[in-house]
């Protein structure tokens, strides 16, 4: 067993700390490399399938941003840590039932999934009763793949006129997932295309895979899960 003393610390990948000092050095040098202030790129440490005890890990590493993709996961995983620590943020990573907005009040700082009109009205809804909604990113089906979410990419202009004027919701941004069997490159540019002339500038794209692309178009929030937490069992049906 060598002595960890002799190596840098966080040099461990076998550790969540380690494993999170990789990636937040990866994101350091992507940035560099793009001529970006690394600071403009922010880590959403996504947890899913881990338990309570794994996120104090993360934690403890000095991690405060996290994403889930599934309301009632993140319902019963996150109220308890953010009481502990309540500098924690927690963001919604993935699709959201209309009859589950009330759900999210209050549990999210931030919704990347803002995909459809009946959304934005359950939202609007929700803000009428006199809740503060979570900030509000809009989710483009880059890939036009119809088992995914997402507004198509010709229907992006349109949908985010509606939010604005219609319903007066303030989108801060768009995300993609791009299609697994595609290079991304072209998918996070065409977002940042959509972004730039709705004059939106905060980019949620680039995952385990891929996050250094990501943010060589100018991803403002990488979800990074596997590369921190390990790869996940498949999730049940
Ligand atoms: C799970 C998930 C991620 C993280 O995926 P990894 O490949 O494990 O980094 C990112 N975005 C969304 C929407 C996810 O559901």
């Amino acid at each position: 067993m060598a002595n960890p003393a002799a190596r840098p610390p966080g040099s461990d990948l076998d550790t969540i700390a380690g494993r999170l000092a990789r990636v937040r050095a990866e994101i350091a040098s992507a940035a560099k490399d793009a001529g970006r202030d690394a600071a403009t790129v922010e880590l959403v440490a996504v947890g899913k399938t881990y338990g309570a005890e794994v996120m104090v890990e993360a934690i403890e590493a000095g991690q405060r941003l996290f994403g889930e993709n599934r309301v009632q996961e993140a319902a019963g995983k996150w109220p308890a840590l953010r009481e502990r620590w309540p500098d924690l943020r927690l963001h919604l990573i993935g699709p959201l039932q209309t009859n589950k907005v009330k759900d999210i009040i209050g549990l999210v700082d931030m919704l990347h999934t803002l995909d459809r009109d009946s959304l934005a009205v359950a939202l609007v809804k929700a803000r009428d009763k006199g809740n503060r909604l979570p900030e509000l990113l809009v989710q483009i089906n880059t890939g036009r793949e119809p088992q995914k979410a997402g507004v198509p990419p010709e229907d992006a202009d349109a949908f985010l006129a509606r939010c604005r004027d219609e319903w007066s919701l303030p989108v801060g941004g768009l995300m993609c997932i791009p299609p697994a069997e595609e290079p991304p490159a072209l998918h996070f540019a065409l977002l940042r295309e959509i972004g730039r002339r709705n004059g939106l500038d905060r980019l949620s794209m680039g995952m385990s895979g891929d996050y250094a692309t990501g943010i060589r178009f100018g991803a403002t929030m990488v979800r990074v899960g596997s590369a921190i937490f390990g790869s996940r069992a498949p999730l049940p049906a």
